[in-house]
């Protein structure tokens, strides 16, 4: 088995060493090495199109939604009023475009560290991010997040999304004091920040650890669930972390109204999912602070 040539073979996820999954790859669409890491992407026979940096699958066509929705939709609806958001990573488009659907947001900053993946996701993934790249809202950064946080003004965004890779490589600097201090700082006084925290049940020191420094500069943390199968292992956590007043939980009603003409164009977030979502099993659980 082989991860490189075209039809008839089959693609190796790296993350795990003893663990994985595969995918038949039908035809290779793009292969390059960046300056920060490696890009692949291919068409899958199960799968569509899936997007993989250094040997980890990032993002596939069948099942992109369901991330992406809870990552952007979520924090979103949590906010009373999100107008100013900033996202961190997100190469793919697939978040802004789903921050754009919120009719509050004025403005929705993007800042992708690696220039080639946007190019590479427009031409090879224009289903994840379609007209949201040309949104006279967007702003599309190519930098380094947190160059982008140091240098951002206070509370100069509501809502901070971080869709990064896993703490290896050009992703860990998006899981240390310092991003997260300068975050808090960034966000307005109700501000709200999310971010990818892995799979538990096979990365729990990622999400204990990330929920442990929030915990630092932020009064409120916790975080809530999506099951996405490519990222394999069972449940994915997103950590989710506020200024101010306790996080507001708005009920079904609630959400169901402030998410009209957006919950239509859903396939996994609704407003029943949105509340369950913070329901934690033990496992996953007992890695966040007692609070
Ligand atoms: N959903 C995927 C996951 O959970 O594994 C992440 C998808 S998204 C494509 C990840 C993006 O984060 C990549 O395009 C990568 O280049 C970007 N990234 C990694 N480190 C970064 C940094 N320090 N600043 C900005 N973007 C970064």
């Amino acid at each position: 088995m082989t991860s490189g040539t075209s039809s008839g073979t089959w693609f190796n996820e790296a993350l795990y060493p003893d663990w994985g999954q595969r995918f038949r790859v039908v035809k290779e669409l793009a292969h390059r090495k960046s300056p920060f890491q490696d890009i692949r992407i291919f068409e899958s026979s199960s799968h569509g199109r899936v997007l993989v940096l250094d040997g980890i699958v990032q993002i596939t066509e069948r099942d992109e939604f369901i991330y992406q929705e809870m990552l952007a939709h979520v924090p979103l609806f949590m906010h009373p009023n999100p107008k100013r958001v900033l996202i961190i990573g997100a190469g793919d488009g697939g978040v802004l475009r789903r921050v754009l659907q919120h009719r509050t947001v004025e403005k929705a900053v993007m800042v992708e560290i690696d220039g080639d993946v946007i190019e590479l996701s427009k031409q090879h993934l224009p289903m994840f991010g379609k007209d949201a790249w040309n949104d006279p809202r967007a702003e599309v950064i190519v930098g380094d997040g947190i160059d982008y946080v140091k240098k951002s003004g206070d509370a100069a965004f509501d809502v901070i999304i971080v869709d990064s890779t896993d703490p290896i490589g050009v992703g860990d600097v998006l899981f240390t004091d310092d991003f997260y201090e300068n975050c808090a700082r960034i966000l307005s006084d109700e501000g709200i920040i999310v971010n990818q925290c892995g799979v538990p049940f096979q990365q729990a020191d990622e999400l204990r650890e990330t929920t442990a420094r929030r915990a630092k500069f932020f009064p409120h943390v916790t975080a809530y669930l999506a099951a996405v199968p490519t990222y394999v292992g069972g449940f994915m956590t997103l950590g989710i972390a506020k200024k101010g007043a306790p996080p507001h939980r708005p009920d079904v009603v609630e959400l169901a109204r402030r998410a009209q003409g957006i919950a239509e164009g859903c396939q996994y977030w609704t407003p029943e999912v949105h509340v369950a979502s913070f329901s934690l099993p033990p496992y996953i659980a007992q890695n966040l602070p007692r609070s």
